[in-house]
């Protein structure tokens, strides 16, 4: 485990979160057990705005929910950036 490359998934934006969740922050805050406290893309500062739907670079497919800041929610696709690992929720 450490830092990897991720990217965000696009097409997500009327993706709602399973019922008992009240957003995709929510979702992630209550599967790890711990409050978001700031935007989790490495060296950012910016405050944890949205659960943002991200993949892992190189790796496609699978979705996972990363708290993240509207700047680094609104970049294309196509800008990676690195989070640590462990702190990615697998969406099922
Ligand atoms: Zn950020």
């Amino acid at each position: 485990m450490g830092y990897i490359h991720v990217k965000n998934k696009k097409g997500t934006a009327n993706n709602n979160p399973p019922n008992g969740y009240s957003s995709w922050l929510d979702f992630w805050e209550k599967k790890k057990g711990k409050k978001a406290t700031i935007c989790e893309a490495r060296y950012c500062n910016g405050t944890p705005d949205v659960g943002g739907h991200v993949i892992k670079a190189g790796q496609g497919g699978k979705e996972y929910i990363l708290p993240i800041c509207y700047s680094h929610n609104n970049k294309s696709e196509n800008e990676e950036y690195e989070a640590w690992e462990s702190d990615l929720v697998p969406v099922t």
